[in-house]
C-alpha cells in the first residue's frame, strides 16, 4: 500500500483501505476526541490484510478508545503539578522537560499525552512563552539537562529549532540537550542536513531518544536517518512502550532491541503503558511485563537491555519495575538468579563450591 501524504481523517484511512467502511461513523467519534495522523512511511508498512498488524494497532484509531476506565487519567504522569512556567516540567532537580510544540508527525493510539497533543491541543509556545521558559532554565543552576519533548520537537522547522538551540547555548550550566522524537522512524526524510545542523547549534552534548515499538519500524530509510544523526556526533538512545498486541513478546522485543543496537541506538527505556484514557486494550499486568523482560535478559546481548520503567501516576517520576534477580536470604547472604533462572547463593559457601 502506498500513500503520498499523511493520512489524517477517517475518510483518508478508509480510502487507503485501513478501515472497514462499516465503522466509519464510530471512528469519526474517536477522531473527535483524539488526533489522527499516519505518515506515508508508516502507512506503507501496514499490511491491511492482517487484522492484528502491529503497525496498524499503533496508529489506526479503534472504537475501543471510547472505552474510558475510571482509573484512567487525563494527565497520567502528573506533568501539570510540576510545571513552574508554561512549556516547562521540572520534576527532577537536575533536568527539565521543555515542551515547545504539541503536534506530532503521527498520533499513537496509546499516547500518554493524548489529551494535550494534536492540532486541537495545547498549541505552540509563543516567542514570549519560550523566552520565559529559557529564563526559568537560566535562573536555576541545578538544571544540567534540557529535554525537548512535546509533542515531537522534530516537527519544528530547522529555523525554530536553531532559535531554541541558540537560547540553550547561552546558558552555561546546561551541559546536555536531549530530544525525544519519533521523526527519524516515522518521517525519516525530514532528518535532513539542515535539521541536523540546527540540532548542533547549541554546541552542547546532544542526545536523541528515538521512539519505536516494533522491529518493522526500523526500515532502511529510518536507519539512514539515524546514521545521519550519529555521523553528526549526536548520541542515540531508544524509547519503547510495552504494548499488548504490538510487542508483548520476548522474540519481538529481542528483534527490536537488536535493530536499535545495529543502528547505534543504545536501548534506554521500555515503558510500562501509562493510564491514558481509552488505552486499556494496550495494557498488560506488571507481572507479565516482568516475565517478558526477564526472558529478554536471557536471550540477547547486554547491549540490548532497556530498563523497564513505570511512570508513577501523580507526578512521582519513573521507577525501574523489573523483577529483582537478587534476594537477601539471611543477613549478608543473597540468592541470585542467573539468566537460566537457576538460583545461586552469594557469597558462595566454600563447601558447596568444591562439591
Ligand atoms: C521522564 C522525565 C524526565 C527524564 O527522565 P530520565 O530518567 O532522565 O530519562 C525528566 N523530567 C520529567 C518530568 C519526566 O517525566
Ligand atoms: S509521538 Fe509521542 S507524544 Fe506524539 S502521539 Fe506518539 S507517543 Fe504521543
Amino acid at each position: 500500500m502506498t500513500a503520498h501524504r499523511t493520512l489524517k481523517t477517517p475518510e483518508d484511512l478508509a480510502q487507503a483501505g485501513l478501515l472497514d467502511d462499516r465503522c466509519l461513523e464510530d471512528i469519526r467519534r474517536v477522531g473527535e476526541h483524539y488526533a489522527v495522523a499516519i505518515t506515508p512511511a508508516m502507512a506503507t508498512l501496514i499490511d491491511p490484510a492482517d487484522p492484528d498488524d502491529p503497525i496498524a494497532q499503533q496508529f489506526v484509531p479503534d472504537t475501543r478508545e471510547l472505552n474510558i476506565l475510571p482509573q484512567e487519567l487525563a494527565d497520567p504522569i502528573g506533568d501539570k503539578a510540576h510545571s513552574p512556567v508554561k512549556g516547562v516540567v521540572h520534576r527532577y532537580p537536575d533536568r527539565v522537560l521543555l515542551k515547545a510544540v504539541h503536534v506530532c508527525p503521527v498520533y499513537c493510539r496509546f499516547c500518554f499525552r493524548r489529551e494535550v497533543v494534536g492540532p486541537a491541543g495545547d498549541g505552540t509556545l509563543s516567542p514570549e512563552d519560550l523566552a520565559q521558559a529559557l529564563s526559568y532554565i537560566k535562573s536555576d543552576p541545578r538544571i544540567w539537562e534540557v529535554i525537548l519533548t512535546g509533542g515531537d520537537p522534530l516537527v519544528m522547522s530547522p529555523r525554530r529549532l536553531r532559535e531554541i538551540m541558540l537560547g540553550l547555548k547561552a546558558i552555561e550550566h546546561v551541559k546536555i540537550v536531549r530530544l525525544h522524537t519519533r521523526v527519524p522512524v516515522v518521517d525519516p526524510a525530514a532528518v535532513n542536513a539542515e535539521m541536523v545542523d540546527a540540532l548542533l547549534e547549541s554546541g552542547k552534548t546532544t542526545y536523541v531518544a528515538v521512539h519505536a515499538n516494533h522491529p518493522r519500524e526500523l526500515t532502511s530509510e529510518a536507519r539512514s536517518a539515524c546514521e545521519r544523526l550519529v555521523q553528526a556526533g549526536i548520541a542515540l538512545v531508544s524509547q519503547t512502550v510495552l504494548l499488548k498486541g504490538v510487542n508483548d513478546d520476548p522474540d519481538v522485543l529481542a528483534d527490536l532491541m537488536r535493530a536499535f543496537v545495529e543502528t547505534r541506538i543504545k536501548p534506554y527505556y521500555l515503558h510500562h503503558p501509562d493510564l491514558a484514557p481509552g488505552t486499556s486494550h494496550f495494557r498488560l499486568d506488571i507481572a507479565e511485563g516482568q516475565r517478558i523482560v526477564a526472558a529478554l535478559r536471557g536471550r540477547v546481548s547486554g547491549l540490548c537491555q532497556p530498563a523497564y520503567v513505570l511512570d508513577i501516576p501523580g507526578g512521582y517520576g519513573k521507577s525501574v519495575i523489573s523483577a529483582s534477580a537478587v534476594e537477601e536470604t539471611a543477613p549478608g547472604t543473597y540468592a541470585v538468579k542467573d539468566f537460566r533462572e537457576n538460583l545461586h547463593i552469594y557469597p558462595p559457601t566454600s563447601r558447596s563450591e568444591n562439591d
